[in-house]
C-alpha cells in the first residue's frame, strides 16, 4: 500500500465511522414507502371501477352526504384507496364530524398529495391518492385536536380492511 492509498482508506475509515450513527438513524426512524405510481387509460379505469366510483375518483365527483356505509364503520383496520389499494388512513384517524362522510383528522404520512380546488366560491384543499392520483375529498381546518385537520373522505373512494 503506498501512502496515498493508505490516506485515501484512512480517510474512508474516518468517514464511515463518522457517518455510521447518522445512518442507522436513519433506517430506524419511519419514513414514508416509496410511491411508485399506478397510471390506466380512461378505459382501462372504466373498467376496473364502477360508475360510481369512476364519478369519484376520476371526474372528482362528490357522493351524497350519509349515502356511505363507511360513515358507521368503527372496527379496526385500513381505509385503502378503492383506486389502487395504497393505505390512507388506519381507523385510529377516523372520527365522527357528523358532516355523513367518512372522516379522519389524520391521514398516512406521504400517502396523499394536495391541490388547491376552486370548484366552488372559497377555494377547498383538494387530496388525492399520492399512488394512482384518484380524487378522494378534501381537507378542512376544523378538525379536532391533535392536528386541527377534517380529512373528509367520499366512502366510495375507499375500502374497508378489517384488521
Ligand atoms: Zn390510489
Amino acid at each position: 500500500m503506498n501512502r496515498r492509498d493508505f490516506v485515501l482508506s484512512g480517510s474512508a475509515l474516518l468517514g464511515l465511522a463518522w457517518a455510521s450513527p447518522t445512518v442507522l438513524a436513519q433506517s430506524l426512524a419511519p419514513r414514508p414507502d416509496k410511491i411508485v405510481p399506478f397510471e390506466l387509460s380512461e378505459s382501462e379505469w372504466r373498467e376496473r371501477l364502477s360508475e360510481a366510483r369512476f364519478d369519484i375518483l376520476r371526474e372528482e365527483g362528490t357522493e351524497r352526504a350519509h349515502s356511505s356505509p363507511l360513515n358507521d364503520e368503527k372496527r379496526a383496520g385500513e381505509y385503502r384507496c378503492a383506486g389502487c389499494d395504497l393505505a390512507l388512513f388506519t381507523s385510529d384517524m377516523k372520527y365522527d364530524s357528523g358532516t355523513g362522510w367518512p372522516s379522519f383528522f389524520e391521514v398516512i404520512d406521504g400517502h396523499v398529495g394536495t391541490k388547491t380546488d376552486f370548484k366552488l366560491f372559497l377555494p377547498r384543499t383538494e387530496y388525492h391518492c399520492k399512488r394512482c392520483d384518484g380524487h378522494q375529498g378534501h381537507v378542512f381546518d376544523d378538525g379536532p385536536e391533535p392536528t386541527g385537520k377534517r380529512w373528509c373522505n367520499n366512502g366510495l373512494a375507499l375500502k374497508f380492511v378489517p384488521s
